[in-house]
């Protein structure tokens, strides 16, 4: 049995070596010749703990291998994932052209029959406009079957995630090619929940809008904590400690950002308005987050007026820790209204510098350490919880800069650590200390 995976992306190459990791034969294409020339070399172009690694060890049990060619990748092929990238159209409405592209190659190459399953986040239709193109292109004589299986890894965590996913949920209107799939999973062992496919679309866009949700809920707690004195972080476990709300994602900060939230919770208000729906809540979530991104900023601004000529150290630049992913990240919009103030800007991320620089180039200094990003800057901003952050050493703020001002979008510290290591410190839905 052979499977291709169509797109090395976070989820593309998750999957493939991660399918090569349970036994199976598996091959990974994408248009990128870089990519496709360091992975067949062993050499992981993204940042994912332990998959390069397992990329390695399955490379030369000759399991996995990589290719360029899109007649090789499709043409034996049993089952195919697509996991390209499905980014955000200017409209808000999600990308479909690399997909559009992949299922033209396929049809064009495929030389027996074959179960497509569609991995990327579509819209609820896409998966059946795909399986009515299919059969325009494939020769009468071969069977291809579409099957959507929409993806809920985590970045930084994709392997774990994958060999211990919640649920593996697959929308098949073809009992048979729902099956299949559902064995290729077996393997995992986790749950699964076969669904139509209209179901299946839908499950991945309300699941992301339902946690972007918890978060700008939670974020709007937090500003009501600093007009009223409350807590954040005592007021968020006190209702994480309830079994009906859960105390994940119920942390106060500078608001989501990555490559998912923003564009499929965009994905999802766009597709509601095709439908003529009103989804109210989903518009305030998507508003809410675009002002707590802001926020940080703002109080900076209200502390020192004009920005302009500050050293301001900017600590974290993943949308998250332990990934290099900068998509979308709350320090990429709050590093260009810096610029835009023409602070002098240090930043540190212990993962995602790279991805900065090919951003942003030579206006900003990429420090090696936390140490040599804050020394004599007048402002830190903090945007990512990386433990090099988390767990740095507060006296270091007041020795090393000019003057210990931070801003916190993370709730890194404690309040009373805080204050007896001398800092001006801001943080989220907590009083500042200074
Ligand atoms: P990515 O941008 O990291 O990777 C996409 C890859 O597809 C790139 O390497 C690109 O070169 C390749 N590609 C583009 N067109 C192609 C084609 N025609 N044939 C083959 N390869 C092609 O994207 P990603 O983050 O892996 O996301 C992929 C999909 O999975 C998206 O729809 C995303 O919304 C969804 N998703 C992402 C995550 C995540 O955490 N990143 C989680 C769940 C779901």
């Amino acid at each position: 049995m052979e499977i291709t995976i169509f797109g090395t992306g976070y989820v593309g190459l998750v999957t493939g070596v991660c399918f090569a990791e349970a036994g199976y034969n598996v091959t990974c294409f994408d248009i990128d010749e870089r990519k496709i020339t360091a992975l067949s070399q062993g050499r992981c172009p993204i940042y994912e703990p332990g998959l390069e690694e397992m990329l390695k060890r399955n490379l030369e049990n000759g399991r996995l291998q990589f290719t360029y060619d899109s007649r090789l990748a499709s043409k034996n092929a049993d089952y195919i994932f697509i996991a390209v990238g499905t980014p955000e159209n200017e409209d808000g409405s999600a990308n479909l052209e690399f997909l559009e592209d992949a299922v033209d190659q396929i049809g064009k190459y495929l030389s027996r029959d074959a179960v497509i399953i569609i991995k990327s986040t579509v819209p609820v239709g896409t998966n059946q406009r795909i399986y009515q193109k299919l059969q325009g292109i494939v020769p009468d004589n071969i069977q291809v079957k579409v099957v959507s299986n929409p993806e809920f890894l985590r970045e930084g965590s994709g392997i774990l995630d994958t060999f211990h996913a919640d649920r593996i949920v697959i929308g098949a209107d073809d009992n048979e090619a729902g099956r299949a799939v559902a064995d290729l999973y077996k393997p995992f062992g986790r749950p699964i929940l076969q669904t139509d496919v209209r179901s299946a679309e839908l499950i991945k866009y309300a699941s992301n809008a339902f946690l972007a949700t918890k978060i700008s809920f939670i974020n709007e707690v937090a500003n009501l904590c600093e007009h009223t004195g409350a807590n954040i972080e005592d007021v968020a476990k006190g209702m994480g400690m309830d079994v009906r709300i859960g105390s994940q994602f119920l942390r106060a900060g500078i608001g989501y950002g990555g490559s998912c939230f923003p564009k499929d919770t965009k994905a999802l208000e766009k597709l509601t308005e095709d439908y003529e729906y009103d989804f109210k809540i989903l518009r305030s979530v998507i508003e809410v987050n675009s002002r707590q991104k802001q926020q940080l900023f703002e109080k900076a601004r209200e502390l020192f007026g004009n920005l302009q000529g500050k050293r301001v150290a900017v600590l974290g630049l993943a949308f998250k820790p332990h990934t290099d992913d900068i998509r979308e990240a709350p320090a990429v919009e709050l590093i260009a209204r810096l610029i835009e103030e023409q602070a002098d800007i240090s930043v540190y991320d212990p993962a995602a510098s790279g991805n900065a620089a090919d951003l942003f180039g030579s206006r900003l200094y990429y420090a090696e350490n936390v140490d040599a990003a804050i020394k004599g800057a007048d402002i830190v901003f903090i945007v990512t919880e990386w433990p090099q952050i988390t767990q740095y050493d507060l006296e270091r703020f007041s020795l090393l800069m000019r003057e210990p001002v931070i801003f916190d979008g993370r709730n890194c510290y404690d309040l009373a650590n805080a204050e007896s290591a001398g800092l001006t410190y801001v943080s989220v839905g907590r009083k500042a200390v200074n």
